[in-house]
């Protein structure tokens, strides 16, 4: 039997629903744990059994915050998962804010679908639920970028960035069996807001994206974002509102700065209000302005970019979100989710698509069998809660939006990795552009390329030999480290101001506790001489952080002799987790 294997049980044959599963002797682990989403055949997968007992992993990876790479989280805690979630710091802020939305919505559809008759259970059920994301959150272990993480047992995990959204990361899982290598989302070379991605170290197995593998961005002729400008301008003459549609993570930032940006140049009326209509959406506004401080964002950006609109309104009410549906003056209206398949952005194409004045302008890739796609393709009725209304609105698209990477950007991404891989699993894409995008490898790069069925499994035992990531340590003699919770899991309900810039103090000392927790959990990864020690200094640094006023020169004191103690260490696996971890505590404070 092979000694290391690869299942795929999601995002093959389908961009969604994203799930990896890597069976080592003795150990079982997820990287992702995405949602279906789009067409029925796909979405009715939600609700099968999970194809291994969940209380089989042993922990979950997850690659960034979109709901098809961490949805399906809070079904797999329901039915027994227990594990850690390893992921970097801006995946798990975001993934907290992420299903708290979904198990609300989750909650809501079930209730609406009771009320209107249409379901076919009864009662109506909840693919899980607020309950079940609060088991969830706390599962959630922050691991840095760009470091060799130790998991235990002599299993490493690099995190490398993205660029896709804000905490994205390729995963390089590294084992004594050997390594492979997880793309996820990879964004363009030139994100708007964000630091570019990296290239991460080879594997002889790589698993990469294809959303796009089919075709290639079009450079950007004249004005940007002309099309989405133009279509402002038209439907305000004419008396009508916009709606874009935009996931709540990452797309409300971007468009909000185009916004910003054809405002100032005078492109648009500087008159017209604009709403964010996503409490999901204000939350993670937040997040991204504190990422600038923990140096994630462009150098280029300041957090004002995203916000210097004296116009802009957030809603977090839900009756000030219907009331939305009849502005008194034509306005632009933001909300999630990004391909309407569910959220607030449903009630305002219910209101506006009947009305030929207003203008719906999608702003990245819709997925088949999703609303956002049925619109796209010229659909003249749409059904919303078991009725149907006519679709008489301007329906636009500005491909310019994208954070997806095109077929040449992906090819560049594995083009830089060295060594090349053995073979190259083309996942995450139809069926058409994952074709031909293992078709283009083929032809430019002359690597073995697979394209996936749903549940295929496949060896992972390499044929040549691979130097392991980092030098893979002995089987540790301790157990590996017991799962401890995100201390304070940000609150996705709170009302966050827009236009003000936010007191961060108490997010930055909670960063600094996830980072503490995390480090204690690597102590078990030291030499033994070391970690009483480390071990020591580590819990009286929490404590002070914990303190109900804490003294940030002393926890500052105490952290840099924490470091100096790891520091000792710094060849194994534990000293340089730790190492690397604590060195995130002066960026975090300033
Ligand atoms: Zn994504």
């Amino acid at each position: 039997m092979a000694a290391m294997s690869l299942t795929f049980l999601g995002a093959a044959g389908t961009v969604t629903g994203s799930k990896y599963l890597v069976d080592l002797p003795g150990r079982r682990i997820l990287v992702d744990a995405g949602m279906f989403q789009g067409e029925k055949e796909w979405r009715q997968m939600n609700w099968a059994d999970f194809p291994v007992p969940p209380s089989s992993i042993d922990e979950i990876i997850l690659t960034h915050a979109h709901a098809d790479h961490c949805g399906y989280l809070p079904a797999l805690v329901r039915d027994g998962f227990k594990g850690p979630i390893w992921c970097t710091y801006g995946t798990a802020k975001l993934a907290s804010i992420v299903l708290m939305d979904a198990g609300h919505l989750q909650e809501k559809e079930a209730q609406y679908a009771q009320e209107g008759g249409y379901s076919k259970h009864d009662p109506a059920l909840p693919l899980y639920t607020v309950a079940d994301v609060e088991k969830t959150t706390p599962l959630f272990k922050v691991v840095p970028f760009d470091a060799d993480f130790d998991l235990g047992k002599g299993i490493a995990i690099r995190m490398t960035r993205a660029g896709h959204i804000l905490g994205s990361a390729s995963v390089t899982l590294s084992t004594p069996e050997g390594s492979v290598l997880f793309s996820g989302d990879l964004g363009r070379i030139d994100h708007p807001v964000l630091r570019p991605r990296g290239t991460p170290p080879g594997s002889p197995y790589v698993l990469i994206e294809s959303t796009y593998g089919d075709r290639e961005h079009p450079d950007a002729k004249g004005l940007e974002h002309e099309a989405m400008a133009d279509a402002v301008r038209r439907t305000i003459a004419r008396g009508g509102s916009v709606l874009i549609p935009a996931f709540a993570i990452d797309r409300t930032e971007i468009v909000l700065k185009a916004l910003t940006e054809l405002r100032e140049a005078g492109r648009i009326p500087v008159d017209v209000p604009i709403y964010v209509n996503s409490p999901m959406a204000v939350a993670a506004l937040a997040v991204y302005r504190e990422a600038e401080g923990r140096g994630e964002l462009r150098d280029d950006i300041q957090p004002e970019d995203f916000f210097n609109l004296p116009n802009l309104r957030e809603i977090t009410d839900a009756e000030d979100s219907k009331r939305l549906n009849h502005p008194d003056h034509p306005s632009i209206i933001i909300s999630s989710s990004g391909m309407a398949t569910g959220g607030r952005v449903l009630h305002h194409l219910e209101a506006m698509l009947p009305d030929p004045r207003s203008c719906v302008i999608f702003t990245g890739y819709q997925g088949v069998g999703t609303r956002g796609r049925t619109l796209l393709n010229g659909v003249t009725e749409m059904k919303f809660r078991g009725r149907y209304v006519p679709v008489k609105s301007e329906i636009v698209s500005d491909g310019e939006f994208s954070v997806h990477a095109d077929a040449s950007d992906l090819i560049d991404w594995l083009r830089d990795l060295s060594p090349q891989p053995e073979t190259v699993f083309v996942t995450h894409g139809e069926e058409g552009s994952s074709d031909a995008f293992a078709a283009k490898i083929r032809s430019e790069l002359h690597l073995t390329v697979v394209v996936p069925r749903y549940k295929e499994k496949v060896s992972l035992t390499p044929h040549g030999t691979y130097a392991p990531l980092s030098p893979v340590p002995e089987p540790a003699a301790v157990a590996a480290p017991a799962p401890r919770p995100v201390p304070h899991p940000p609150s996705p309900g709170a009302r966050l101001p827009v236009r003000n810039l936010p007191d961060t103090h108490a997010d930055d000392i909670d960063e600094i506790a996830v980072i503490l927790e995390t480090a204690i959990g690597q102590v078990p990864f030291l030499p033994e001489a070391k970690q009483a020690e480390v071990s020591g200094l580590l819990h009286e640094v929490l404590g002070l952080v914990r303190a109900e006023s804490p003294d940030l020169g002393t926890v500052r004191e105490g952290v840099n002799l924490a470091l100096y103690a790891a520091a000792g260490a710094v060849e194994t696996p534990g000293g340089q987790s730790i190492v690397g971890l604590l060195a995130h505590v002066p960026k975090v404070l300033g």
